[in-house]
């Protein structure tokens, strides 16, 4: 895969495309994602904020605590979050790139909030909640 990355919701009223390579792909099986997407296991592809650019009017915001998910005022897709404990990144949902295929996740983060009947027989790494380094290095 080479950037740029470009992604979009379903209806094409927001677009996006990120300038560099992803630092981040992970699967996320908490309970805030599985609302937010309606999915049993979500997954993500994190970049750097200001190697990303969107394009139309129709991004809408929803502020839960510290994360503020991103999603297409009109078709309802699913499309980013940002956390703001990490304010040095964007985390867009791997199914809202036009390439999902490129983004093979390479770890699970909150598998304690995984539904029991979901079985996924990879030897990837596994992290009892986020799978993501706070800026002092450590993983929460
Ligand atoms: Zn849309
Ligand atoms: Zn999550």
């Amino acid at each position: 895969m080479t950037a740029p990355h470009t992604g979009g919701c379903r209806c094409g009223a927001v677009r996006f495309e990120a300038l560099a390579e992803p630092h981040h792909v992970s699967y996320c099986h908490c309970g805030d994602c599985r609302r937010a997407s309606g999915a049993p296991v979500s997954a993500f592809v994190g970049f750097l904020v200001d190697q990303v650019a969107f394009t139309g009017k129709a991004l809408k915001m929803f502020e839960n605590g510290p994360v503020t998910r991103s999603f297409c005022g009109i078709c309802g897709s699913p499309i980013a979050y940002v956390d703001e404990r990490l304010e040095d990144d964007i985390y867009f949902m791997l199914g809202a790139m036009d390439m999902p295929a490129d983004f093979e996740p390479t770890q699970h983060a909150y598998v304690g909030e995984q539904l029991a009947f979901l079985h996924m027989s990879d030897d990837l790494p596994r992290h009892l909640k986020t799978s993501v380094k706070r800026p002092d290095g450590t993983v929460p």
